[in-house]
């Protein structure tokens, strides 16, 4: 029997920097901050979330920093902003799926008895 997985890229949240300033261009309010999520699905089910990422871009230089390489004050911004965004509940149905088919065979068993 084929099972077919994915993994899913949701955007979980974009957000302007209005503290820091852009490393090139140095102009404020600029940094967008975007954090993205992966979930893994089963049959295009999303079962659980597997990682989130924030990546940083200037939106008036067009700057793309890396990945772990951007300057520390932006990185502090990154670690709030990656702690303030959180996975949508939607993301669980497949865990929520499989428990309430537990739930139903539990049942089952038990009236069966
Ligand atoms: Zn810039």
């Amino acid at each position: 029997m084929f099972i077919y997985f994915d993994l899913h890229r949701v955007v979980l949240r974009r957000e302007t920097s209005y503290r820091e300033q852009c490393p090139r261009c140095k102009s404020s309010k600029s940094i967008i901050y975007t954090v993205t999520a992966f979930c893994q699905r089963v049959y295009f089910i999303p079962v659980f979330p597997t990682e989130k990422i924030v990546r940083a871009r200037c939106r008036k230089c067009g700057l793309k920093m890396k990945l772990g390489k951007e300057p520390l004050n932006i990185q502090a911004e990154i670690k709030i902003i990656a702690s303030e965004a959180k996975y949508p509940y939607w993301m669980y149905t497949g865990l929520f799926l499989i428990g309430l088919l537990l739930l139903i065979i539990t049942v089952m068993v038990f009236i069966n008895s």
